[in-house]
Parts: structure tokens; C-alpha cells; sequence
């Protein structure tokens, strides 16, 4: 399989370098966060327990959630556009909580091989190498220091026009890390065989020239 997995910790930049890395090899770009908060989303506006393991596998078993490839890569939930709501800071600080749940990692994992199926994709989220698409040809673990990937993430969303400091931003990724890696079904891991790249002071082009190398390369 010619496909590409990412993963790597929040703001380790992993959705601009896969865009890149996507449009130079002229794969499609899935970003697999996208879902989670998709469904972070419906949950937030439903009011339903995110805690509750049952209540959110039922909901992830009822909902529609669409991912279209462009730039941007449009999100679809139950028809509806989120593109821009699933950005929310209310939703990136309950989304690790809600990807915790059995049930709703199942319905989206199903959903993201079915789409690694029928087309070449560079994939990016937490465990597409260990789990999603073990067998992807090419696997990368992108990770930074934390002031940066703060700085970065502060920038992403100043620039949205949300109301944040960095020192907020610093709190919520450390604690969307710590929640991503110790839970109990597939947590963040670098797979065996994925190559590490640290981007901390590389851009995102240098980190996509790296990784469209090697891929060109093998
Ligand atoms: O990539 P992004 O930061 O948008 O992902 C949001 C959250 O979705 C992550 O912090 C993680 O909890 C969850 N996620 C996951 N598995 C993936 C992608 C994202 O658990 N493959």
C-alpha cells in the first residue's frame, strides 16, 4: 500500500506538512481529527455526556460524518458544514475526551480504512500507523517542543480571531497529550517503523521536502 500515515502529538504540524506532502504526490489529504471533533462537536451541541461510553458509541453510530477532499478539506456532519465550528476552542478541549470511547473509535477507524481503500491518501491523526493503516507503505511520527507547537497553535488561532493566550494553549496541549497517549484503545505511539522527524525548527515545507524524498526515494 502506497499510502502515507502521520502522527504526532497536537501542533507537532502534522496537517500542514501532510497538505504539502499530499499535493506534491497528488494523494488525497485526510486529516482524521477532523472526525473526532466533528463528533466532539455534536455532542457539545446536544448536550450529551462525553463521558458516558454508551451514550457516545450511540451517537457515533448515528451520525454522518464527511470529510471532501480540497483545500481546505471540507467537514460534513449529518449534511450539515463544520468546517470552520470544529475549530472551536470548546471543542478542541473536549475532543480527547470523546476519542477515548471504544465504540466511537471503532465507528471512525471503519470509516477512515474504507476511505484509504478506494484512494492513495496521506493520513494524518494519532494512530494511523499503529492502527488505522498498519501496513502503509511510509509511516512518520512528527513531534516538537512544546513552546513551539504552542506558538504555533497560537498563531493558527489568533489569526482565527479567538481570544487566547499562550499560556492557555501551552495547558490544553499538554493536557490533550496526556490524555492521547494514556488511554486505554489505541493511544498515541510512534509505530515501530515510523520514521521520527522533529520539526521544531524546520518550516513546513523543509518537513514535507523531507518526507516527499524519502517517499520518492523508497
Ligand atoms: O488532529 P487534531 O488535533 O485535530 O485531533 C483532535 C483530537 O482527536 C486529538 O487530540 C485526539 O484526541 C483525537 N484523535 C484521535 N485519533 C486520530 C486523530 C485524532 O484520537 N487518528
Amino acid at each position: 500500500m502506497a499510502n502515507v500515515a502521520i502522527d504526532g502529538p497536537a501542533g507537532a504540524g502534522k496537517s500542514t506538512v501532510a497538505r504539502l506532502l499530499a499535493h506534491k504526490l497528488g494523494y488525497v489529504y485526510i486529516d482524521t481529527g477532523a472526525m473526532y471533533r466533528a463528533l466532539t462537536l455534536k455532542a457539545i451541541e446536544n448536550n450529551i455526556d462525553m463521558t458516558d461510553d454508551q451514550a457516545m458509541t450511540n451517537l457515533a453510530n448515528n451520525t454522518v460524518i464527511e470529510l471532501q477532499p480540497g483545500d481546505p478539506q471540507e467537514v460534513y456532519l449529518d449534511n450539515r458544514r463544520v468546517t470552520d465550528k470544529i475549530r472551536r476552542p470548546d471543542v478542541s478541549q473536549h475532543v480527547s475526551l470523546v476519542a477515548q470511547h471504544q465504540g466511537v473509535r471503532e465507528k471512525l477507524v471503519a470509516l477512515q480504512q474504507e476511505i484509504a481503500l478506494l484512494n492513495k491518501v496521506v493520513m494524518d491523526g494519532r494512530d494511523i500507523g499503529t492502527k488505522v493503516l498498519p501496513n502503509a507503505k511510509y509511516k512518520f511520527f512528527l513531534d516538537a517542543d512544546i513552546a513551539e507547537r504552542a506558538e504555533r497553535r497560537y498563531r493558527e488561532l489568533s489569526a482565527g480571531g479567538y481570544p487566547v493566550t499562550r499560556e492557555a494553549i501551552k495547558d490544553m496541549l499538554l493536557s490533550r497529550d496526556s490524555q492521547d497517549t494514556s488511554r486505554q484503545f489505541s493511544p498515541l505511539l510512534k509505530a515501530e517503523d515510523a520514521i521520527l522527524i522533529d520539526t521544531t525548527s524546520l518550516s513546513a515545507e523543509e518537513v514535507a521536502d523531507k518526507m516527499y524524498a524519502i517517499v520518492k526515494g523508497g
